[in-house]
């Protein structure tokens, strides 16, 4: 039976580190909801971090931001993980999905499951593959033309200001934790086929990943092979999830590449494989080791979310009392959209029960420090 690539430790770190400050936002977060909910204030605080699982939300505002050069108030923060997560890529190739993405981990570690149980991950034929490589692009494309094109800046402006954009978190964290029968069979397909071929769901279909891959195409950093210290073993090209043919390559310049680093890992020439900035390949001295481009991706992508908070750019200016009030109503039809054209109070005829601009917090019932 085969093993499943080595993995450098210091990427592993940064993955399982990351899965559990999403799982530990998640639980704050969802004890926060449930709490609203029911009409009862939350004993936790509403954690800004939920807003990362917001992309369209924070491409809409990158959008607000470069048009009005405002920052969205509501979910600032879904626009700091965004730029941070756009950033990291441009720096280090795709570098979130190797190193930050918990489904990129569990991608991963279901594809080491069916290694375990099958011996290897299938590989669709070229003629397959291909067309279905180019499915993410085209879901991407939809969403940059959805929020690039069809809305024009007040609709986007009007939008990230709806009721609907205010309880967008969740309504998200709702969607996963009472799913529909469709979204749990979606769900079990992906997780299924993820162990035989590896990385499905972000090798076919995931928008962010196009995006990232894309952006990934201008990083400086980038995997790169020395050809005169090169074996030719192959062992690089065995390894790799992306399924390059890395021991052809000089500069790994695929949108497909992820920066893992499985492929140094495997080399068995110090210095033959790594991530070199451009124009100097070949000089020894100048590649990164393993943990140091996963530093200088992660290290970005902080600096990013640390700028942004201390810039006061990362609570939301939605007040507890407002969620009190709104989220025990979550399910009226107020809080949808229909094509980005989002509902509002009076297209509801809810103008006349909504309550005036409500002040922050309730007196001697919410805690200021929950906003
Ligand atoms: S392709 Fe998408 S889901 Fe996969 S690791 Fe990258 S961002 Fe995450
Ligand atoms: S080329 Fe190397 S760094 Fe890129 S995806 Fe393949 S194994 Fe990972
Ligand atoms: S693992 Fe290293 S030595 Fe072997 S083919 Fe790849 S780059 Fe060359």
């Amino acid at each position: 039976m085969s093993r499943p690539p080595r993995v450098f430790v210091a990427r592993r770190l940064v993955q399982w580190s990351m899965a559990g400050v999403i799982v530990i936002l998640g639980i704050r977060f969802g004890l926060w909801v449930t709490a609203h909910m029911a009409g009862r204030w939350p004993s936790v605080g509403r954690p800004p971090g939920v807003e990362g699982f917001l992309p369209i939300d924070g491409m809409l505002a990158f959008r607000h931001w470069l048009l009005s050069g405002q920052i969205d108030p509501i979910h600032p923060a879904a626009l700091a993980v965004f730029l941070g997560i756009c950033a990291m890529s441009l720096l280090v190739a795709k570098s979130f999905c190797s190193t930050l993405c918990p489904v990129g981990l569990l991608s991963e570690l279901l594809g080491r499951l069916g290694i375990r149980l099958v011996g290897r991950n299938l590989r669709l034929p070229r003629w397959l593959d291909l067309p279905l490589r180019s499915l993410k692009f085209l879901l991407f494309g939809f969403f940059a033309w959805a929020v690039w094109v069809a809305m024009s800046p007040g609709q986007v402006q009007a939008f990230l200001e709806s009721p609907y954009a205010k309880m967008v978190d969740a309504k998200m964290w709702l969607f996963f934790a009472h799913p529909s029968r469709l979204t749990i069979a979606v769900l079990g397909v992906l997780v299924v086929g993820s162990i035989f071929i590896r990385d499905l769901w972000c090798r076919y279909l995931c928008p962010y990943g196009a995006l990232l891959g894309a952006l990934g195409r201008l990083a400086p950093f980038k995997v790169t092979r020395d050809p005169e210290l090169c074996t030719d073993c192959r062992g690089c090209t065995a390894v790799c999830p992306a399924q390059l043919k890395v021991h052809e390559m000089g500069r790994v310049a695929s949108i497909e590449c992820t920066s893992c680093q499985d492929c140094v890992a495997v080399c068995p020439v110090e210095g033959c494989l790594a991530i070199r900035p451009p124009l100097v390949p070949r000089r020894k001295r100048l590649w990164l080791r393993p943990a140091m481009g996963i530093a200088l991706a992660v290290g970005l992508y902080l600096a990013i979310l640390l700028g942004f908070r201390v810039t006061g750019h990362w609570n939301t200016s939605i007040s507890e009392a407002e969620y009190h009030r709104r989220l025990p109503e979550i399910y009226s039809p107020l809080y949808t959209h229909v094509g980005g054209m989002a509902m509002t109070e009076e297209s509801a005829g809810l103008v006349s029960q909504a309550p005036k601009d409500e002040p922050t917090g309730v007196p001697g019932r919410a805690p200021a420090s929950m906003k």
